[in-house]
C-alpha cells in the first residue's frame, strides 16, 4: 500500500488526510483556518506532523487545494476572493520549507472535482462538472478523463460565468455570477428582499420556512433555481459533459431549488445533451478536496503519464 496525503484549505477549516493508492481514506482531520499567513504556515507545519504520525509508512506526496486561482505558470495564488492573504505569494518556496515530499498546489475547487472523479460520483466518467454551491460556488471540470486546466490553471470556473448581466456585484469584479445568484447569501438576501424582512438569518432558516409554507421563502429558492439552470444550461451546450455532480450546503434544499433548476435548464438547453448528462449528488462531501488533491499529487508524481 502507498499513502499519499491532500490537504484542503477552506475560508473557515483546513479539511486534511491520508489516502492509499486506491484513494480510500486512511485518516482524516480538520482545523480551524488561521487568519494570517504566518499563522497558516505554522499550522500546516504541524498538520504534517500529524500527518506523518498517523501514516502507518511514509508519506510520498502532498497535494495543496487552495481557495483561489492558482496561475500554474507563475505558481502563486492569482486572487484569492476569500483568503487575500495567499494573493501573490510565492508558494512553492514556502511549501517546501514545510514539507519534504513532492507536492502539488491548486486550486481547491478543481481538487475537489479530481477527486469525486477518481473515486466519487464522476468514477468511470469521461467528462463531468462538479459544482459546489455554499457561500460560494466552486467548480471544476473533466475532460477527456483529465481535469481540465486551462492554458493558466484558471478553467472551470463556472461560478463566474454571468446569468444575470444586471445582477448584483461579485468579489471578481464582474456581476451577476452564477455565485451570486446562487449562493445562500443571496438565498437570504432574496429572502429579506420578498419578505420585507430584516432579520438577521441563515439559508437553513429560509430552507425550513420554505418548507413550511413561506412564501417568500419558496420565491428565494426558486429565484436562485432559476439562475442555476441558465448556468448549466451554459455549461451543457458548451461541454455536453456525461454527468454535472452538485453538492455543498445549499444543494441540501432538495427539489425546492432542484426544480425550478430543471425547469430552466430544459428550457435552454439543446435536447439531446440535456437527456443525456445525468444530475447526480456529489459522493464524498467536504472529503472531496483533500482526497483529490492527495491524488492529483500522487499522479503529478507516481504515475505514469
Ligand atoms: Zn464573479
Amino acid at each position: 500500500m502507498k499513502i499519499y496525503a491532500g490537504i484542503d484549505m477552506g475560508g473557515t477549516n483546513l479539511k486534511f488526510g491520508l489516502v492509499n493508492d486506491r484513494g480510500e481514506v486512511l485518516f482524516a482531520h480538520s482545523s480551524p483556518t488561521p487568519p494570517d499567513l504566518h499563522q497558516l504556515l505554522e499550522e500546516i507545519k504541524h498538520i504534517w506532523k500529524i500527518l506523518k504520525e498517523k501514516a502507518t509508512q511514509p508519506i510520498l506526496s502532498i497535494g495543496f487545494g487552495l481557495p483561489g486561482i492558482f496561475n500554474r505558470r507563475s505558481k502563486m495564488i492569482h486572487r484569492s476572493p476569500n483568503y487575500p492573504e495567499l494573493n501573490g505569494v510565492p508558494l512553492e518556496p514556502l511549501f517546501s520549507q514545510l514539507v519534504e515530499v513532492p507536492f502539488t498546489i491548486h486550486n481547491d475547487a478543481n481538487m475537489a472535482a479530481f477527486g469525486e472523479f477518481c473515486v466519487g460520483a464522476g468514477q468511470g466518467l469521461k467528462s463531468m462538472i462538479l459544482l459546489t454551491i455554499g457561500t460560494g460556488v466552486g467548480s471544476g471540470i473533466i475532460l477527456e478523463g483529465r481535469l481540465w486546466e486551462g492554458v493558466n490553471g484558471f478553467a472551470g470556473e463556472l461560478g463566474h460565468v454571468i446569468v444575470n448581466p444586471e445582477g448584483d456585484p461579485c468579489k471578481c469584479g464582474s456581476r451577476g455570477c452564477l455565485e451570486t445568484e446562487v449562493s445562500s447569501e443571496k438565498i437570504v438576501r432574496t429572502y429579506q428582499l420578498f419578505s420585507g424582512s430584516t432579520e438577521s438569518l441563515t439559508s437553513e432558516e429560509v430552507y425550513r420556512r420554505a418548507k413550511s409554507g413561506d412564501k417568500a421563502a419558496k420565491k428565494a429558492f426558486h429565484q436562485a433555481g432559476y439562475y442555476l439552470g441558465i448556468g448549466l444550461a451554459s455549461a451543457i451546450n458548451l461541454l455536453d459533459p456525461e454527468k454535472i455532480i452538485l453538492g455543498g450546503g445549499v444543494m441540501k434544499a432538495g427539489d425546492l431549488l432542484l426544480q425550478p433548476t430543471l425547469q430552466e435548464l430544459k428550457k435552454r438547453s439543446y435536447l439531446l445533451p440535456y437527456s443525456q448528462c445525468r444530475l447526480e449528488s456529489a459522493l464524498l462531501g467536504n472529503q472531496a478536496g483533500f482526497i483529490g488533491a492527495a491524488l492529483w499529487a500522487s499522479a503529478h508524481f507516481h504515475r505514469p503519464k
